[in-house]
Formats: structure tokens, sequence, C-alpha cells
């Protein structure tokens, strides 16, 4: 099972979600929400093999945290898995946007630069600008992103798909009428399923295989394949954008 965005971190047990999801084979991308809580995290995952730590500064810590940039940029050589990152154009955070849009930038670009990462990015209401922004500077083929719980429009995900895009898939936007509408229109060769935990219900870290299985369930229902077909085309995406 794949789980490509969650937040082992904020969970109470962290080594122990971590062991557990390593016995029960999940594979587990694991976000930082500050640069300053990754070397805990790598410490923790440099030798596991099914779980994996990104470089984050997530956008709605951009308004307190922007100073981290230096200290995410010390740490990017160590690692090819970046996130949680992006920008939030939500009511509660807009007030930082124009500074979430000079780190993500940075972020992007430095990206480019090392060449061969891979990006969870968070676009809460703001879809259209971040794929400008990755458009524009993380060109195609210099690393991979994958949209973490896109909310944009059809026109949007296709533009995304178009740009090389995947999208990870959780169980609460199967639960939402629109949301899970859209996700039927995703090419099945860009999904990828993820628990955003501990930020979803249902969700409680203790069991990786128990955590994922709704979002692997539910995308097998509205695609109408069998669960094991799923398994399969999830692994199969996993393995392409780990290539
Ligand atoms: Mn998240």
């Amino acid at each position: 099972m794949v789980d490509f965005h969650c937040h082992l971190d904020l969970y109470p047990d962290h080594a122990g979600a971590i062991a557990r999801r390593e016995r029960d084979r999940v594979f587990t991308l694991t976000m930082t929400t500050t640069p300053k809580a990754f070397p805990r995290n790598k410490e923790l995952t440099d030798r596991t093999t099914y779980v994996r730590a990104a470089l984050g500064l997530h956008p709605q810590l951009v308004a307190d945290r922007a100073r981290e940039l230096t200290l995410w940029k010390d740490y990017l050589p160590s690692t090819r898995y970046i996130g949680e990152v992006g920008l939030d154009a939500g009511r509660q955070y807009y007030r930082s946007f124009d500074e979430q849009k000079r780190v993500f930038g940075d972020i992007l670009a430095a990206c480019a630069e090392a060449r061969d990462k891979i990006l969870s990015v968070h676009s809460v209401r703001c879809a259209k600008v971040v794929l400008d922004m990755i458009d524009a500077r993380l060109p195609v083929g210099t690393g991979r992103v994958v949209l973490h719980w896109f909310t944009g429009s059809a026109s949007e995900a296709r533009r995304a798909a178009e740009m090389g895009c995947y999208f990870s898939i959780n169980a609460a936007m199967l639960r939402n009428e629109r949301s899970a509408a859209l996700v039927a229109t995703l090419p099945r060769d860009r999904i990828l399923t993820e628990t955003d935990g501990p930020f979803t219900d249902g969700v409680s870290g203790n069991d990786g295989p128990a955590d994922v299985r709704p979002a692997r369930d539910g995308l097998a229902k509205l695609l109408g394949t069998g669960r094991e077909e799923m398994d399969g085309i999830l692994t199969g995406n996993l393995r392409e954008v780990l290539s």
C-alpha cells in the first residue's frame, strides 16, 4: 500500500508509527512542516525500506517561518523528497500569500537546479498560481510533482496532468461529491493514495494498512476496478514516480 502524504511526526508516537509502517510494508512519504523538524525525521528513516521523510516548509507556516528557508536549502542535498511545500490562498493565510510565493518560487528553483527531486505540493484555493509557478520554475524533466489533496477545477487538473504531475488522493476527497467527480477524470497512471494523517478523520496513525485502505478501496469503487487491480495501478504509479 501507498501513503504518499502524511505527517507521522505529528502523531504521539513518531518512532512507533514509522516502525509499524515499516513492519506492514506501507510505502510512506512522511512530510515535515518546518525544516527544523527534518533532521529527526531523517534520522528515524535513514535505514527504513518503506518509509521516507520529505523536507518541507508548509505554506501555512510561512508567515512565521520564512526565515527557515536558509535551513531548508542547507538540508536540500541530503534528500530526494520535498514536502510539504506549496501555496495556500485560504482566508486565514492569504495575508502571507506574497511571501508564500517568494518562498515557493525559491524552493522550485532550488529543486530545478538540484534535479531529480520529488515534491508533494499543497495548492489550496490557488491551483492556477501553483501550476503557473511550477511551469515557470521547474521545467519538465527536472523534477516530479505530486499534487496533494488537489481541489482545483477539471481543466486545471487536465493541465496539471499534461505538465506531468501526479495526484495523491485521500479518503476525505472521495467522500466529497465534487472532489470525487474530479478524481474520476484523472488519468489512471497519475494517481497515488495518501492519508494526510493526522489531518483527516478516521486516520489513527497506529495502523498503516487500515489508514490507507479507505483511499484505496474508494478509488477502486470510483474507477470500477477490483482492489487488487487498484493495488497494481498504485504500485506501478509509485514505481514511475520514483524511477
Ligand atoms: Mn499535509
